[in-house]
């Protein structure tokens, strides 16, 4: 335990350092980018070992490895993100205990996260899903709306009902135009997150970058990056 609590805290520096060396090479105050340590295959007592050593925000991306983890979690002061492709029939769960979904991309899904809201009581915090592999208007292969789609999506965000929206998230694509080039790619999210802002000036969030890109996504402007590999060690098998 103690080993796990001192490899952690290593890794933990270390990314530290990396974001705080992106924000000085782009001129951008530390404090802009907040770190969410993604905490999907990694079991309910490295979450604890992770609040112990200050982390405050972390992400998931399967319900069923969520939930328990985050019922086990439920007295550390943690806000959870939920960043994998969304079922609705998962939606009562995860409205449960996620403070922010930032995987929304369809207008079914916001009807669903709306009605279980105000059903629980919550105020969910929504991030619009940008597939930059998907053309302007079509879906991506890993979840996402085209830009094309952002701007009726946000819409119907902010008139449902126990949501807030928060912003913009994407995952740099492997297909399409944007392929190994994740600073254009992050690049044209900011570009997309200016526009959403023109009619939504509360949606800041642009959440963007992981292990292997962060310091691109703090260039382009990122708000929030989505560390896991880097914090916890390589995950076994899939994840
Ligand atoms: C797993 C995951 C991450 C973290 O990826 P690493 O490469 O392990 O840092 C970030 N975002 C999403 C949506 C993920 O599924």
């Amino acid at each position: 335990m103690s080993n796990r609590k001192d490899e952690l805290a290593a890794n933990l520096a270390n990314v530290d350092r990396r974001i705080a060396e992106a924000c000085a090479a782009a001129g951008r105050p530390r404090e802009e980018v907040t770190l969410i340590v993604v905490t999907k295959t990694y079991p309910a007592s490295d979450v604890r070992i992770l609040s112990e050593l200050g982390v405050r925000h972390v992400a998931e991306n399967r319900d069923q490895d969520a939930a328990p983890k985050a019922a086990e979690c439920a007295d550390l002061p943690l806000s959870w993100h939920f960043v994998g492709q969304l079922q609705t029939n998962k939606v009562r769960s995860v409205v449960g205990y996620a403070d922010v979904v930032q995987s929304v991309d369809r207008a079914r899904l916001v009807t669903a996260l709306s009605k279980e809201a105000v059903r629980q009581e919550r105020e969910t915090g929504c991030l619009i899903q940008v597939a930059l592999d998907a053309g302007e208007s079509g879906r991506g292969e890993r979840g996402g709306v085209g830009p094309a789609g952002i701007g009726e999506l946000a819409d119907l965000v902010a008139r449902s009902e126990g949501l807030r929206l928060d912003g913009l998230m994407t995952v740099a694509p492997l297909t399409g135009p944007y392929a190994g080039r994740e600073r254009a790619a992050f690049e044209r999210l900011m570009d997309l997150s200016t526009d959403l802002r023109r009619t939504h000036p509360a949606a800041t969030m642009v959440s963007a970058g992981m292990s292997a890109d962060l310091e691109q996504a703090v260039a382009a402007g990122a708000t929030h990056v989505r560390v896991g590999t880097a914090v916890l060690g390589v995950r076994p098998g899939l994840g």
